[in-house]
């Protein structure tokens, strides 16, 4: 990964003289140094001068929109900085903001507390005007609000830093599709101009004759290589492996596996859709591919679903090194039982297994849809824990995000004759709840499935990308929520008037 950074910058003014501004940028650069060194932020925090009139306002949020490794920037009024300066530069920004409430001390010197202290401590204030402004400005922003060497404070800037990091990598970001929509699907059909224009990422269509060519010309000797891999990573069906019955199907998915990445690279896309009505020239369903590519990162959307692909990339990217695993997922069937209603997750085939709760054997069994070979597929189940799914749909006049919070459980009792990958969760705040309120939002069936990425983040992404967001969790009731919905109707018909 590239080193994408966040910009630390400070708010002043003159009236203070060149000995309080010179102990401000001290002060500051502490500040920054902290949250650089913290554990919870993830990206490199940098110390940007402090400002103090019109122009070094402009021309620094002028420098960071040019600034290919600016992911956003964490604002901080350390003295009393009249706000009306910071308009023209605001209005121009267009990198996502962090406005940390803080203030240099922590806690109030009471015997020894001066004028001199006051005008060194004066955020309470400072961040005060400076938020009018950011209102006024119907800015979009995370409030941040606690001392800098708090943890909760680090923990709560840290997500917002993973989030501007996977916004950053969608800004320009490229996603492929082979094929189209699965004929006659609603919700995974979307207006992609409006997408580009509201995420910043294309996607485009490509025929899979042209992959079945790249696909074709994978070497042998590869194959071979990723071949040996799978059976020392995975625990492979002896009918796969080597000198067993169907190594053949095997190696055929190596063959899309590298094909599929070579030209994934060679395109510079970030994530791909399939559709098992368009698999010309393709022996099998590309199960084990898509598995194996949404573990190293790539964003997966099954029957063309390019917003899932989409969503599932910056998923990923926000929950990079924390653990836990996010996938491509389908709501696929229910336990009912009125004691502990129960949610079945899977897909065909494609779950990724980063999710995994142990290791993923590697089987091959027949698939009734595609009219292709049999597909190989990892299987395994999911792990246990809180996680998300999220949704976003277009509703014609916007896009909507649609978050539930889940319980991942282990099933009771095995599931012999499902040779795929699931996950089994119960739903919060119950089941009859979560579901009605997914229902009435318009939620769809796939979604990006996460252990680590929370709804605090959802909630960050949303704010950046100036969409609607709906969350189902434990404080959910139904008849509110459900106002919510028709109030967020008439908001977003009278936002662009408002400004926002
Ligand atoms: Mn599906």
């Amino acid at each position: 990964m590239e080193c994408i950074e966040v910009w630390f910058v400070t708010g002043s003014q003159h009236l203070y003289g060149d000995e309080t501004l010179r102990q401000v940028a001290v002060n500051s650069q502490k500040i920054a140094a902290a949250l650089d060194a913290a554990p919870e932020i993830p990206l490199k925090v940098v110390f940007k001068p402090v400002l103090t009139d019109p122009a070094a306002v402009r021309s620094l949020c002028i420098e960071a929109n040019s600034s290919p490794n600016c992911a956003g920037l964490i604002l901080w009024m350390h003295t009393f900085s009249p706000a009306k300066m910071w308009i023209g530069g605001l209005t121009s920004l267009k990198k996502p903001v962090a406005h940390l409430h803080t203030q240099f001390n922590r806690d109030l010197p009471w015997s020894e507390i001066d004028m001199d202290f006051m005008n060194l401590n004066q955020a309470a204030h400072g961040d005060r005007e400076a938020g009018f402004l950011h209102t006024r400005l119907r800015l979009p922003r995370k409030v941040v609000v606690g001392h800098w060497s708090d943890s909760e404070t680090l923990a709560s800037l840290g997500a917002w830093t993973r989030v501007v990091r996977a916004w950053h990598d969608l800004q320009g970001g490229r996603f492929c599709r082979f094929g189209d929509n699965m004929r006659e699907v609603s919700v995974t059909e979307g207006n992609k101009v409006s997408a580009e224009i509201k995420f910043g990422f294309s996607v485009n269509g490509y025929g899979v004759g042209d992959l079945v060519k790249v696909l074709n010309g994978v070497s042998d000797a590869d194959i071979d290589a990723l071949s040996a891999e799978y059976e020392e990573i995975y625990d492979v069906s002896p009918e796969l492996r080597k000198g067993g019955a169907r190594h053949e199907a095997l190696r055929y998915g190596a063959r899309q596996e590298l094909g599929i990445e070579s030209f994934l690279k060679s395109g510079g896309f970030k994530g791909f859709t399939t559709t098992f009505e368009d698999l010309h020239g393709l022996d099998q369903l590309p199960g084990l591919a898509s598995q194996r590519l949404m573990a190293k990162g790539y964003g997966f959307g099954a029957e063309g679903d390019w917003k899932t692909a989409a969503l599932l990339r910056f998923m990923k990217q926000v929950g990079e090194g924390i653990g836990g695993g996010t996938s491509f997922m389908e709501d696929y069937t229910y336990h009912m039982d009125p004691a502990h209603p129960q949610v079945l997750g899977a897909h065909m085939l494609e779950i990724c297994p980063t999710i995994a709760s142990h290791k993923p054997k590697l089987e091959i069994h027949p698939l009734g849809i595609g009219g292709k070979s049999d597909p190989v597929r990892l299987v395994f189940d999911a792990q246990t824990g809180p996680a998300i799914n999220a949704s976003l749909v277009d509703l014609g006049n916007r896009f909507r995000l649609i978050i539930n919070e889940v319980n991942a459980v282990a099933p009771t009792q095995p599931l012999p004759k499902l040779p795929v990958a699931r996950a089994l969760w119960e739903c919060e705040p119950s089941f009859k709840t979560a579901l009605a309120a997914w229902i009435y939002s318009g939620g769809a069936h796939h979604t990006g499935y996460s252990y680590s990425v929370t709804t605090a983040h959802m909630r960050d992404f949303a704010e950046i990308a100036g969409i609607e967001i709906v969350v189902i969790d434990k404080n959910t009731n139904l008849d509110t929520y459900r106002n919510e919905l028709r109030w967020n109707e008439l908001y977003y018909h009278l936002a662009p008037a408002i400004g926002s």
